[in-house]
């Protein structure tokens, strides 16, 4: 399996350094993970003029799956759009055609007090947003901002097409069916003509998987009960610009940016496996920053990519097991844990697997 590792920018290189000792751990069982690293974002810029390097995305293109840290920082705030860290990372989903972004939001119980919300709303939390990725309002054409009637207007179009839609369903239909078997379509088909049609094509597809409960819900309902009552989920499939925002939300119900992976998938689960948080310039370089939602990431590529659920889950109760041990970096520490660096956290990753 060859695997492209872009540590990118701020905290990536420490972060990723630790999913690559787990790699290597796997390696050592017989794996043959072989891995490539290349320079994307800041990183990208530094090296070539360029947040996504050409040679970079052909190595992104020739891998089997990518593992991604995260880019940006106030370095590079001042270059112009295009050559910003963050058009790398929009680029590489989009020429790379991920079109399915899979953010679980599951909270550990032991870390059920790091959460916002009552213990006992979130306690055995564990929900998987289906995003789209490549379409709706940020990517339909036309766009803009121009005069009209001696005054300015800015628009943009929101926008599905039939196929679209259904293979992100697909995609969250077949999620369902290893989990709780329970999918809830999130749209505004109350109001939007896209969303109308995004609720019918996802009520085709149903008719694929018989043994998913389908439910829909509309987004300002959806926003509501994910901190009401979000265990009431399992699977939700949603829009780009929905997803976006109930994604971030759901992600603070578990406690800590720095426990939760994602995947971003093509037609062939192709995938590329990053943590949702940013480069964290205000730590970076202290070796503090939590490296368990990129190494969980690594567990998301086995199971999604590689198909290979032994390793995801071994990869996963190693998490757990590191977790009920008590180990804790900064932002995940309470009193009487035991608080370890970033490269301390990949060490007890490593010797409980
Ligand atoms: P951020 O996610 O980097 O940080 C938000 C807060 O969470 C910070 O206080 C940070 O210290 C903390 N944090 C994040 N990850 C952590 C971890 N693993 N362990 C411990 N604490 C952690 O978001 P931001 O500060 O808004 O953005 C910083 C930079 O990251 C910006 O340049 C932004 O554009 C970029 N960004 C990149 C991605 C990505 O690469 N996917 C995503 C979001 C933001």
């Amino acid at each position: 399996m060859k695997l492209a590792v872009l540590p990118g920018d701020g905290i990536g290189p420490e972060i990723v350094a630790q999913a690559v000792k787990v790699l290597e751990v796997l390696n050592k069982d017989g794996m043959k993970i072989e891995m490539e690293h290349a320079p994307i974002g800041g990183a990208g810029y530094d090296a070539a003029k360029d947040p996504l390097p050409e040679a970079t995305l052909k190595l992104a293109r020739a891998a089997d799956a990518v593992l991604l840290g995260a880019v940006g920082g106030p370095r590079y705030d001042a270059l112009d759009r295009p050559l910003r860290p963050e058009r790398g990372l929009l680029r590489i989903r989009k020429e790379l055609n991920l079109f399915a972004n899979l953010r679980p939001a599951l909270l550990y119980p032991e870390l059920a007090g790091a959460s916002s919300l009552k213990p006992e709303v979130v306690a055995g939390l564990d929900i998987m947003i289906v995003r789209e990725l490549t379409g709706d309002v940020y990517f339909g054409q036309p766009r803009g901002i121009e005069v009209r009637n001696g005054e300015r207007v800015g628009f943009n179009t929101m926008i599905y097409s039939e196929s679209e839609v259904r293979r992100v369903a697909h995609v969250a239909f077949g999620i369902a069916m290893k989990r709780g078997k329970k999918l809830c379509s999130v749209e505004k088909a109350n109001v939007l003509e896209c969303s109308e049609l995004w609720k019918e094509v996802v009520a085709e597809v149903a008719k694929d998987y018989p043994e998913v409960e389908l439910s829909s819900m509309y987004v300002d309902n959806a926003a509501m009960q994910l901190v009401r009552n979000p265990k009431q989920f399992d699977v939700i499939v949603t829009g780009n610009i929905f997803g976006d925002i109930l994604s971030d939300q759901a992600s603070m119900l578990s406690g800590s940016i720095g426990m939760l992976p994602s995947a971003s998938l093509d037609e062939n689960n192709k995938g590329m496996y990053e943590p949702i948080h940013g480069s964290a310039p205000d730590i970076a370089g202290k070796d503090i920053a939590n490296p368990l939602a990129t190494i969980l990431s690594v567990a998301m590529m086995y199971r999604y990519t590689f198909a290979d659920m032994a390793t995801a889950d071994r990869i996963e109760n190693a998490v757990k097991k590191v977790i009920a041990q008590g180990y804790r970096t900064g932002d995940i520490y309470t009193d009487g844990c035991k608080k370890v660096s970033c490269s301390q956290m990949g060490d007890a990753v490593v010797a409980a697997m």
